[in-house]
């Protein structure tokens, strides 16, 4: 038996961390930058307009009121995109929209909606202050500022940074793309009918969607029966075209344990028990240079696999810091109990009472009951040592995905 560290630590020893690669921008959605992204020019790279109205000098119109509005002549209209401005001098207007570049000489913006709207002269009905409705250069991001540091994940609003700097690629680790498998002979496609003794495959479409929430990009495998030679063929075809394959089922001590069978002693695959409850048995390896997660069947077991070794893996192959998923101590609602020596993973559901996290403990505990998973927000981290922890006690809890 070895601790869930030392199988970690065995598995981010062995994983490779691929080498990073320009990306267009829509290709780069999601992943990890692999340099920081600068401003090469201020943003906005000029003073603006932020409103549809007209651009003036403020002491112009100091004394505009409702009663006593100020008229100006307008010397011209200003689009957005317009170059080459001419200047306003004291006692002029220019009509102007929003983004557009503010003419020389005006030093405020009156809202189109203060005035009388007019085209050769307007009426002012607001005095305004100097400054008022522009956007000065600058404002957003000063250039050589930092606007994406390496290692953020590429996001919408930061992808939307990147192009608002003139990038058209950025350098980027790709997304690993995982390969899934479910072995058993009684698994069936959702979809289709049960014969007696069957069931419908749920592991795969879990953990490649748990591929997606990591950050990777999953590939649903067919899943293949309890028959040697079909694994260890399928196993070799995924290989090619993946940067990590993670299987479920067939790794305990049964007497049809497919996975283990086939793959104990091939590349550097090897088989473990890991002191956690659920997810005892465990595999890991390379095999030709791909780490392969040889994850076991129950399904509860299977999701705590992926989130407690899996996930930190594919994070590390992003450049990201390998760490599972975020924790909070939470107020424990109920007794617990848990078996000595073992880090026990209990699927519980976070909520908050005057402000402090608690966590009440699902009713079932099954490492084959999915339904209490699915209702839970959350796994309770029982460390080895803890043989019984009572209502009200501080726990280390897990955050599900949301
Ligand atoms: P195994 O690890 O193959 O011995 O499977 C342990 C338990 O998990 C058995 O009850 C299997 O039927 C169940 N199981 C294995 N794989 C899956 C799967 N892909 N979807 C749902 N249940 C599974
Ligand atoms: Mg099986």
């Amino acid at each position: 038996m070895r601790t869930v560290e030392e199988h970690l630590a065995e598995i981010l020893a062995g994983v490779p961390v691929p080498e990073p690669l320009d990306l267009a921008l829509l290709e780069a959605a999601g992943t990890v930058l692999a340099e920081p992204v600068t401003a090469p020019v201020p943003l906005p790279p000029f003073d603006n307009s932020a409103m549809d109205g007209y651009a003036v000098v403020a002491a112009d119109i100091a004394g505009a009121t409702d009663a006593s509005p100020v008229e100006l002549p307008v010397v011209g209209d200003i689009a957005a995109g317009d170059a080459g401005v001419e200047a306003i001098t004291g006692g002029l207007a220019a009509r102007i929209m929003t983004g557009a570049p503010l003419p020389a000489g005006a030093d405020a913006v009156i809202p189109v909606e203060w005035t009388d709207g007019g085209v050769r002269a307007v009426r002012v009905f607001r005095a305004a202050p100097p400054g008022n409705y522009i956007r000065r250069a600058g404002e957003d991001v000063i250039a050589g500022e930092v606007v994406a540091a390496a290692g953020a994940r590429l996001t919408a609003a930061r992808l939307g940074m990147v192009a608002a700097v003139g990038r058209a690629s950025v350098r980027v680790r790709p997304k690993p793309r995982v390969v899934v498998l479910s072995t058993g002979s009684e698994l069936r496609e959702p979809g289709s009918e049960l014969a007696p003794g069957q069931i419908w495959d749920s592991n795969s479409f879990m953990l490649t969607a748990a591929v997606t929430e990591a950050g990777g990009v999953g590939y649903r495998q067919a899943t293949v029966g309890d028959d040697p030679a079909e694994v260890l063929r399928t196993l070799e075809d995924v290989l090619a075209r993946a940067d990590a394959v993670v299987t479920s089922g067939g790794v305990s001590m049964g007497a049809r344990d497919v996975v283990k069978e086939v793959l104990t002693g091939v590349g550097s695959v090897a088989f473990h028990k890991v002191r956690m409850r659920p997810g005892k048995p465990q595999g890991f390896g390379l095999l030709h240079g791909t780490p392969v997660f040889t994850l076991p069947g129950n399904p509860v077991s299977a999701y705590v696999s992926f989130q407690v070794f899996v996930r930190p893996a594919l994070r590390a192959m992003q450049g990201l810091p390998p760490e599972a998923l975020p924790t909070v101590s939470a107020v424990l609602t109920a007794d617990l109990r848990s078996p000595a020596g073992i880090r026990h993973y209990q699927r519980g559901t976070l909520s908050e009472t005057r402000g402090h996290p608690t966590v009440a403990p699902a009713d079932r505990q099954g490492s084959h009951q999915l339904g209490a998973l699915a209702g839970a927000d959350a796994l309770i981290v029982l460390p080895e040592d803890v043989e019984a922890v009572p209502a009200g006690a501080h726990v280390e809890v897990m955050r599900l995905p949301s």
